[in-house]
């Protein structure tokens, strides 16, 4: 019956974050290759001065700085690439970044194998990969590291020339440990934060289906007072030169009396029948892609409203019509008595405040109840 228009975060919204998180892992990974050149240069200047340097400058710079750079520059280059391939599945793009660093990290640590505190550097892509919030992610990024690292190590024995301290094993084995640890810890973490991020949608699910319901009368189940002002406050927030925008306002005649006769009990029941035909007339309206073009409101004890927006002042009245001539013939059963409504109908105009446009209408109404009630009156 009715629309909810509550905006939710669409897919598109959480690509946009992706993305962003993405360029911020290749933009970390940049800084990274360039620091750690920096540093080599810097220190190859450093220790030469010292007269510390292990290996000779011109064995030095290919081996610290143009090897693992030109690693590191076509790793980059690679993802990169791949990444600005349209064909390339979610998850695998989602994994070029988290490659790239362990490439990256790979590097230092084979290249710095001396600094045995560097292999554990090997766990930092399943740290990263955790803001996926994606298990599986993490998973692949596991399976992914284990060779790796044996790869590194293989790497670093093969080194020629190699110096190795003696709690090398040692530091290999603990390292190598921390890689399943890291996956299970993470893992966790992915799995924790996952189930909150559930709760909290859950709740706003929620949220929203009160904040529907406080639009909403109890008795005729159309929208109420609150409903009415916060739609027409958004058609007049919309509201452009040359759209139309009506209201109409309602007001069942003599129904005190009515109800001292019948009983307040009837006298729902009329509410109920008046509600309903309101709400089945703005149904029949097809919408369009702002959504309804017609809402049905109960505003008060027995007074409604509808708003008409994107049709004709003729079109409206035309509806209007309908339902106070459909209203006017209802019978009821054990009353023999017809109910009819006054009504008035009043035009937007830019400028015009949501209670200046409603009083228009208002006042369009009491003419009506003044001029002998039960018709329509259209405003000035
Ligand atoms: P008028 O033609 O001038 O509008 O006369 P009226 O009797 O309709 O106007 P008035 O405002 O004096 O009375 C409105 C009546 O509506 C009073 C009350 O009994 C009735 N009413 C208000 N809310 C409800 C409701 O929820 N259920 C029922 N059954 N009656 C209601
Ligand atoms: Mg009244
Ligand atoms: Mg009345």
């Amino acid at each position: 019956m009715r629309r909810n228009k509550n905006s939710r975060v669409t897919d598109a919204a959480y690509d946009e974050i992706l993305r962003e998180w993405q360029n911020g892992i290749y933009r970390i990974n940049l800084y990274i290759i360039l620091i750690t050149l920096c540093i080599e240069i810097v220190f190859m200047f450093i220790l030469n001065a010292k007269g510390t340097i292990s290996v000779p400058i011109p064995q030095y710079i290919p081996l610290y700085i143009l090897r693992p750079t030109l690693i590191n520059i076509a790793a980059f280059a690679t993802c990169l690439w791949l990444n600005h391939r349209g064909k390339i599945s979610h998850s695998v793009r989602a994994m070029l970044p988290l490659v790239l660093l362990t490439v990256v990290v790979s590097n230092l640590i084979v290249v710095h194998y001396v600094f045995s505190a560097l292999y554990a550097t090997i766990i930092v892509p399943i740290y990263v990969s955790s803001i996926y919030g994606n298990t599986k992610i993490t998973r692949r990024l596991f399976y992914l590291l284990m060779p790796v690292y044996v790869f590194d190590m293989i790497c670093i024995l093969i080194t020629p020339g190699r110096n190795l301290p003696s709690e090398f094993p040692y530091d290999v084995l603990v390292a190598f440990c921390m890689i399943p640890l890291s996956y299970l810890l993470v893992k966790n973490i992915v799995e924790y934060e996952n189930k909150k991020e559930q709760l909290i949608m859950k709740r706003s699910i929620e949220n929203d289906k009160l904040r529907e319901e406080i639009k909403v009368d109890g008795l005729t189940e159309i929208y109420n007072h609150t409903g009415l002002f916060e739609y027409m406050d958004a058609k007049i927030d919309e509201y452009e030169e040359g759209k139309q925008l009506m209201i109409s306002v309602i007001d069942i005649d003599f129904f005190k009396r009515f109800n001292d006769d019948f009983g307040h009990e009837t006298g729902n029941v009329v509410l109920k029948a008046l509600a309903n035909m309101m709400q089945t007339a703005a149904d029949e309206v097809p919408g369009n892609e702002d959504g309804q073009k017609v809402l049905a409101a109960r505003y008060g004890g027995e007074e409604f409203s509808l708003v008409f927006s994107d049709m004709e002042m003729n079109e409206a009245v035309a509806i209007l019509k309908k339902i106070h001539e459909q209203f006017g013939k209802q019978s009821f059963p054990g009353i023999n008595r017809k109910v009819t409504f006054s009504a008035g109908i009043a035009k937007y105009e830019h400028g015009m405040t949501d209670q200046m446009f409603f009083e228009k209408a208002d006042q369009a109404l009491y003419r009506a109840k003044n001029e002998g009630r039960n018709r329509i009156i259209v405003a000035e």
